[in-house]
This record gives C-alpha cells, structure tokens and sequence, in this order.
C-alpha cells in the first residue's frame, strides 16, 4: 500500500490540509498523528462561550468532519510526534512506532509561555490553549476568586472578561503601556483599558512577576514594584511557543515556527526546499507578499483554512506526479484576520496592524463604536474595528494589491 498522507497536529489547520488535498482531487490514504486525545476541535470558544458555559466540553467546539474524509483516514490521537527523518521518509511517535508518508504536513501549532518564574510546584496555576486547560480554568473562576492573569494580550484579556463577567476579582499584570498594545496600538489598547476597568478589572502596567506564596496553593503574587496581589488562581498569558522541538536535528529550519515558501513546502536550514514537506497554520513562518518578503507566523484564526487549502492544492499535485513549481511560484498572499469579543465589544480586524507605526481614528467614537486605520509609513497595513462590521468588511478590497513591493 502506498505510504500515507501524514499530517501531524490533529487540529483546524491539519483538517483543513485534508480537506484541501480531498478537494483538489487526492484520494489516497490519509494519517492524523494528534498529540491531544481529541479530534479537532475550534479554540476560540474556550476563552470565551466555554470558559463561562459549565458542562460545555469537546462537543460543542468539535469541528464537523466532512464526507470525503470519513474513508481512508486513520486517527492517531494522544500519539505526539517525536522525530523525523526526511532521508527515510519517517516521522516517530512517542511510543517509538515509525509513521512512513508520502507527503507530511505539520501542523503542530503553539504552546504557551510558561510562568517566567519559578512556581515553586504551586497549584492553582493556569494556561489556556487546550479544552482541558479550558475545563480546569473554569473550574476554578469562581465568583468572588481573586484572579491574576499575567499578560495582557487576546487571551489574557478575554480571560479577564470572562472572569469578570462570573463575578472574579481580576487583575492584569503586563509589562506593556496598555492591553492589546501590539495588536491594537496605544489608542485601542488605552480604550479597551478603560472598558475593563468599568467592569472592575485593575490594571498593573509595566509590571511583571517577582515572587509566589502560598502551599500547597498560589495565595498571592509580588510584583517587580513590590505591590502584593490576594491570588487564588494565577492564568500565564504571555504569548506562545512554535511546537517544533520534535523536528530538531530533522535539517528543516525551525528558527521561530517552520520556515516555508510561497507554496507552503518546508525550507531546510541550508535553503533547500523539500517538496514533500509542508507546514499549515500557527506552526508556519512565511513571507506574505501583501506587506513585504519578511517570514512571519501569523496566530489567527482565518490563516489555518487559508494555508490548508493552498497546502492541499500543492499536496494533491505532488502526490499527482504534476510538476509544482508553477503552483508554488504563484504566490500566496491572504489577508490576515482576526476578531474578538469582550464584553459586549465585537473587535474584527484586518491585515498586519502590528507593522504599523501609527494609528488614526477615521469613523466613530472610541468609547462607542470606531474604526481605526493602522499606517506603516504611508501605507494601510490594517484596520480594527469595534463593532461597525460591515464597514470593517469592506476593507478587505483595500489590501487586495500589495501595500508595499
Ligand atoms: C484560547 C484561544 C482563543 C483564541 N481566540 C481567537 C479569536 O477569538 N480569534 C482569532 O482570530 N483567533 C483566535 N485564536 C487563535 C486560533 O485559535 C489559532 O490560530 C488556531 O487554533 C491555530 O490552529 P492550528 O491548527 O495551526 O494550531 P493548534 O490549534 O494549536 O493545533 C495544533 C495541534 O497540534 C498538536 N501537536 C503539538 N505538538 C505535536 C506533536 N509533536 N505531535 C502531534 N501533535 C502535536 C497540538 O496538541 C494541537 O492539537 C485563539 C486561540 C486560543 C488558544
């Protein structure tokens, strides 16, 4: 039997990959090898809807699989990848069994950060990127639960509105001027502040993590200036981890996520490119040529399908014989989008607004609805919009040219 399609990473952008390579016409045999024992399943929910919702699990955010997949796939779950062998063709799974492919896509996403300081082996400490991490965290945010929560990015902040919603005590800890500060800038970021604090959120800013207490659980945290903060659940928010280690030593570059071309298909260290290696989603360092030749890793949630379906296309035609360099040559250039809700402001945004060196409100009003443009040097390298949807959406043209050559 021919050697599988291996996809490793059994998460959106791995299915989308599938669903992708199944569209664009492949028909042969198809292995999951997923580190987590659940299928894929949709990760914004569980800072948000999950996190409040008891007795919501895996059900509700599971993804549907599709017909053309329920024949010729094989799921492998709780089964991490360890190692790879590109000479052999083989990737080694936890258990030490060997996984031959024909075609491998990694799709092994991120982990958090972890606690910058020692724990000390403390409980009540917390992450979220997993349902289970999801489960644990809401378990424990009670009302009345004097909760830290270190960082100040989407998931911080949405952990903080959540918590605040269910009747916490939330405090943000961040080195940053304001929350959101990269993604949003100073004038979003300052105005999302200030929605938080009218729920009762309070800010330290330019702070970070000096100590623990407590046995066997966190009771509270020292802060660098010496503040000492009641804590009885401390959430580490502070930014995330390619999950690469696996492919050390495998001669691709793995220097901050998988660096790929504009066909998705994995860049060794020493320039080569392995056509039958691809990288999808979170994991994936690219140039995206609507802004300009840097390779970045993107975290939203439009680039998995994006890069799924252009990986499918290339996976289909290699494993077809066809010659690729056409395909991978055409360029792949999608918008970046994402969005996010806390309290009742719907944030959605477009582009790359964290190259900008400036930012402008051009509709609207901060504390209502808005829209802000975000500029590097003269040209729009993104918009965010609170509320205001539609407006926000008709954007979308304004990217279609690239913004800079
Ligand atoms: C809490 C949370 C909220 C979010 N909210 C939003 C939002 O509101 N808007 C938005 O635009 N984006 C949001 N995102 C981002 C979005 O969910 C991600 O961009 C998307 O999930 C990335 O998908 P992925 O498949 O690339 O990676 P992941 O979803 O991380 O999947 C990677 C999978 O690979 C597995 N894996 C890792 N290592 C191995 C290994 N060695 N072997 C096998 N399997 C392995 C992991 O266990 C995981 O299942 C959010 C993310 C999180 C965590």
């Amino acid at each position: 039997m021919d050697a599988p399609l291996l996809i490793v990473g059994a998460s959106m952008a791995g299915l989308r990959t599938a669903e992708g390579a199944r569209r664009a016409g492949y028909s042969g045999p198809i292995r999951f090898l997923g580190a987590e024992e659940h299928a894929p399943y949709n990760r914004p929910p569980l800072s948000k809807e999950l996190l409040q919702t008891p007795g919501h699990g895996h059900a509700e955010v599971a993804f549907p699989i599709r017909s053309a997949l329920e024949e010729g796939v094989e799921w492998m779950l709780g089964r991490p990848a360890t190692a790879l062998d590109t000479a052999r063709q083989v990737v080694t799974d936890a258990r030490g069994d060997e996984h031959a492919y024909s075609a491998l896509v990694i799709a092994t996403g991120l982990r958090p950060k972890p606690l910058p300081i020692d724990g000390h082996g403390l409980t009540g400490i917390h992450v979220l990127r997993t349902i289970d991490d999801a489960v644990a965290l809401r378990d424990s945010l009670r009302p009345g639960a004097n909760v830290v929560i270190l960082g100040s990015g989407f998931v911080g902040c949405e952990i903080a509105a959540t918590a605040a919603k269910n009747g916490a005590t939330v405090s943000i800890v961040t080195q940053s001027r304001v929350p959101l500060e990269r993604a949003l800038g100073p004038l979003l970021g300052a105005e999302m502040r200030r929605r938080h604090e009218a729920h009762g959120v309070r800010f330290f800013c330019g702070e970070s993590l000096f100590g623990l207490v407590g046995d066997p659980a966190v009771e509270r945290v020292i802060l660098t200036s010496g503040v000492m903060l009641e804590c009885d659940v401390l959430v580490v928010a502070v930014g995330s981890d390619p999950n690469t280690e696996w492919l050390q030593g495998s001669g691709l570059d793995v220097s901050d996520g998988v660096l790929v071309d504009g066909g998705l298909r994995a860049i060794g260290v020493d320039g080569t490119v392995h056509p039958q290696i691809f990288a999808v989603g979170d994991v994936a360092r690219y140039p995206n040529p609507l802004f300009d030749d840097v390779a970045r890793r993107v975290e939203h949630w439009n680039l998995p399908t994006e890069t799924g379906k252009r990986a499918g296309q290339l996976i289909a035609a290699q494993l077809a014989g066809d010659d690729c360099e056409p395909l991978a040559a055409a360029g792949f250039a999608p918008l970046p989008s994402f969005w996010s809700d806390q309290y009742d402001a719907h944030v959605l945004a477009f582009g790359m607004t964290y190259l900008a060196d400036r930012s402008e409100l051009v509709a609207g009003s901060l504390d209502d609805e808005c829209i802000v443009e975000y500029y590097r040097g003269d040209a729009l390298v993104g918009v965010c919009g609170i509320g205001m949807r539609g407006a926000v959406q008709a954007y979308r043209s304004k990217f279609a040219v690239p913004a800079r050559q």
